[in-house]
């Protein structure tokens, strides 16, 4: 995951080095070397202005070789300031945007998310002097900040499941997108923490659904809650909470339909199963690989039933990795886990610190 965009990224960061600075240096010098000295602006000196002076030229000496030294170093510090900072304006930080607008766009982020990520950006770049050898890495800098803004820290899910017993957790996503292999991995994880697990299988409307989520929970040695296709999936569910906690059982991991009827219809599914679970945790599964598709589903899913984070499957596919920046900035949730394959243990917790070194940008 990530790589394409790392890859891009690197090379946008190296070029803002070599090609806009240098040519922003050079039209300096040129400017400042065309320009007479007494129309070069002053600058300010540092505080400890009068002590320099006093070095370079103390009281005693001649008034005049005071003001030549004084002079001197003014204009001096004036020239190097000015070859050795560059003004962000906003033409320049157009320019530099542009090309990033377009890795971002082609790496599978959102317009409205690029959009805001230049927002973001402009904010903490225009108007600031830097270095001149230190251009591309305050811009990294600042791409860093405006990241580690959108994306959202998940809690301890472990931690969380073991104090409150039992732990419900919902799952959506449309068929497709890997939910019942992710639910018979999250199973696997608390299981290894020896968290003990009941499956629900409450998609009763898609052929073979019950059965796959059922071959899981065997291979795994879990309980599996199960009623015919066509079932209630809300009463389904609450059998599964009911076992849970006559057996005491640790967590409740709630399969659901991917698809129905209509949208509108399997949104009503899903807000009946929520009134009748009251779910710790409600959790969209998405296709990382498949981009605005899963951005624009996570969107449906917050807005119309809610949602408390994301899991994006199929990262091990995905060169891109943008769906990771766009669900997170849409659903302002954390991405619990990245799925990374087929088996129980291709589950990768999801965290800020590797995602932006992933992105070379640690
Ligand atoms: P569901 O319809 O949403 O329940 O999807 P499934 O769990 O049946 O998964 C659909 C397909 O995606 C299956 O072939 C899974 O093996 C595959 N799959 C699920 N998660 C991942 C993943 O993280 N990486 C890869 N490469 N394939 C996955």
């Amino acid at each position: 995951m990530f790589k394409a965009l790392k890859e891009k990224l690197k090379n946008w960061f190296k070029k803002t080095e070599k090609e806009e600075i240098g040519k922003k240096s050079k039209h300096k010098v040129d400017k400042i070397l065309i320009e007479p000295i007494d129309k070069i602006p002053e600058i300010e000196l540092p505080p400890e202005k009068e002590r320099i002076i006093e070095e370079l030229a103390p009281e005693s000496e001649h008034k005049q070789v005071r003001e030549e030294k004084e002079g001197k170093k003014s204009i001096f510090t004036k020239v190097k300031e000015r070859l050795t900072k560059t003004e962000i304006n906003e033409s320049h930080f157009d320019r530099l945007f542009s090309e990033l607008e377009e890795i971002l766009l082609e790496n599978n982020v959102a317009l409205n998310v690029v959009n805001s990520v230049k927002d973001k950006l402009k904010d903490k770049i225009i108007g600031k002097a830097v270095k001149n050898n230190k251009i591309s890495e305050f811009l990294k800098e600042r791409l860093k900040d405006v990241i580690n803004e959108i994306l959202v820290e998940p809690f301890d899910l472990l931690k969380r499941a073991k104090e409150n017993k039992p732990y419900i957790i919902l799952f959506f996503g449309i068929n497709g997108s890997g939910k019942t292999t992710t639910i018979a991995k999250i199973a696997k994880l608390f299981l290894d923490h020896r968290l003990s697990v009941v499956l629900a299988a409450s998609d009763t409307f898609r052929a073979a659904s019950i059965e796959q989520l059922a071959q899981h929970a065997q291979s795994l040695g879990v309980t599996i809650i199960k009623h015919d296709y066509g079932a209630d999936p809300a009463a389904v569910a609450y059998d599964a909470i009911k076992h849970a906690k006559s057996h005491n059982k640790a967590v409740v991991l709630i399969d659901t339909a991917g698809r129905m009827y209509t949208r509108e219809n399997l949104m009503k599914e899903m807000k009946k199963i929520i009134r009748v679970t009251q779910p710790d945790l409600k959790l969209f599964v998405g296709e990382s690989i498949t981009g605005n598709d899963a951005t624009e589903q996570a969107r449906t899913f917050a807005e119309t039933v809610g949602i408390d984070g994301l899991i994006l499957t199929k990262a091990d596919v995905d060169q891109k990795g943008g769906t990771a920046l766009s669900v997170s900035y849409i659903t302002k949730k954390p991405i619990f886990f990245l799925g990374q394959g087929q088996t129980y243990d291709d589950l990768k917790p999801f965290s800020k610190q590797d995602i932006l070194k992933n992105l070379g940008l640690d």
